[in-house]
């Protein structure tokens, strides 16, 4: 399989570099030259399959070309070590928890099968120089990047965050881990954060010196193995002849999620709609009324993991789908949530159908409530991270004290280790260029 750049000025590239390199050269985003489409009769023969199995088949239609076969499924069962349950919240609505995973997010199974397709490159290639990740975290993405890539041969990666605006339980995942993982505290916001790895990545002079590359969800490797996930929550419904008319509700920031979800959707998975459920942050759901995309700078807000103002993945929706508003606004439905509103779901959810949502997951519940459904569908929403990740938040909110599961305790335990650094470039660049 070759990939393009959805800026089309760059060459087409082989699994292998896209892998490596992330951005295209023209700073497009690679998409698959075609979309496989799964035999109906093997969708339906899901339902018998395992987690790992399913996505074994989903992997090998996408990737199996590019490596070895036997390799592939091990990097897939590798993956997935853990769980993702559909469970029944309340008359036609169900969750898909996304939570079981290493860091109790669903960015886990992105991570953890990227990290470990690199390394299959790395070594494949031979590459006789370390790889460097660069990843900035507002909290979500640097443990789970962290912990998919521990331990990784051939790989460093490189975690920044802005000093004290992560939650203590969001910095242990990635600040206690040591080996190959190195946590950066930078003296400013996510932005300035981010800022510093887009100009690192650049930077000619630094990428003649270092190979660098980006764990984000831009990097196909990351977001694209997230469509196993949607298989195996169709798979679920249909044990329980509920799948047949399916709306799946996504709480969306970047949009690599529901990207995967959409490529799930033309691999064949009869999906019969998507909604995207915002928080303040609606420039898509604004583009999805009016046809204009204006991206602007994020607020912060109660779902903080979804407080982006210009969605990276925007760009593969658009060419999904040809450029056409018509087609993306008829498949897709949007929704958009105040703090009070996050807040009324989460308390009516849990006082009423004793189901505790995350800030993110609430309003991806509240849009599927909000999108009214019919009788003969089923709404399924995902819960994209564990509500005690979001404790001090979620405490607040349901005056509660919700209980840290152990595998949180754990990296509480842990001692921290970071490196302060100021958010000027050349001192970032110097401290790059001596590690
Ligand atoms: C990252 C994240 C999201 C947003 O996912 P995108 O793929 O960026 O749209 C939603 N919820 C949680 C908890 C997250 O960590």
């Amino acid at each position: 399989m070759k990939y393009y750049s959805t800026n089309k000025q760059a060459p087409l590239a082989g699994l292998e570099e896209v892998v490596i390199k992330s951005l295209a050269g023209d700073k497009g985003l690679y998409m698959p030259e075609r979309i496989p489409v799964i035999d109906k009769n093997v969708i339906a023969s899901m339902k018998d399959k395992s987690f790992r199995e399913i996505a074994d088949i989903v992997a090998q239609a996408f990737f199996g070309e590019d490596m070895d076969s036997q390799a592939l499924r091990e990097i897939v069962y590798d993956t997935l070590s853990f769980e993702t349950p559909v469970v029944h919240v309340n008359d036609n609505i169900y969750t898909l928890e996304l939570f079981h995973g290493p860091t109790l997010a669903f960015k886990d199974v992105g991570a953890r099968f990227m990290a470990r397709l690199s390394g299959y490159f790395i070594r494949r290639k031979g590459l006789n120089r370390e790889v460097n990740v660069l990843v900035a975290t507002s909290g979500d993405t640097g443990g789970a990047v962290a912990n998919g890539f521990l331990g990784v041969p051939g790989i460093h990666v490189f975690v920044l965050y802005p000093k004290g605006k992560v939650s203590p339980i969001q910095e242990c995942q990635f600040t206690t881990l040591g080996k190959n993982i190195t946590a950066l505290e930078i003296e400013g916001t996510f932005d300035d954060c981010q800022a510093l790895v887009k100009a690192a990545f650049m930077d000619r002079e630094l990428n003649r010196h270092i190979p660098l590359t980006s764990a984000n969800s831009i990097n196909v490797a990351r977001f694209l193995p997230q469509a196993f996930y949607y298989f195996n929550a169709y798979a679920q419904l249909d044990r329980e002849g509920k799948a047949d008319e399916l709306i799946v509700c996504v709480p969306s920031g970047n949009f690599g999620n529901i990207t995967a979800g959409l490529f799930a959707y033309k691999m064949g998975l009869p999906i019969k709609h998507f909604i995207a459920a915002n928080n303040r942050n609606d420039v898509f759901f604004e583009y999805l009324k009016t046809g204009r995309y204006n991206p602007r700078p994020s607020v912060e807000t109660y779902a903080n993991a979804m407080d982006v103002g210009d969605p990276s993945n925007f760009a593969r929706i658009l060419d999904l789908f040809g450029n056409s508003h018509e087609q993306i606004a008829s498949l897709i439905s949007g929704y958009r949530y105040t703090n009070e509103q996050i807040a009324d779901t989460m308390r009516h959810v849990y006082t009423t159908h004793r189901y505790l949502l995350d800030p993110h997951g609430a309003c991806a519940y509240q849009a599927l409530t909000d999108y009214r459904l019919k009788p003969a569908e089923t709404g399924l929403f995902l819960e994209t991270a564990h509500p005690a990740k979001f404790k001090e938040t979620v405490d607040l909110i349901l005056n509660a004290g919700i209980e840290i599961p152990l595998k949180l305790q754990k990296f509480m335990k842990g001692k921290k280790k970071s490196i302060p650094l100021g958010k000027d470039f050349e001192g970032f660049k110097a401290f790059l260029r001596k590690a």
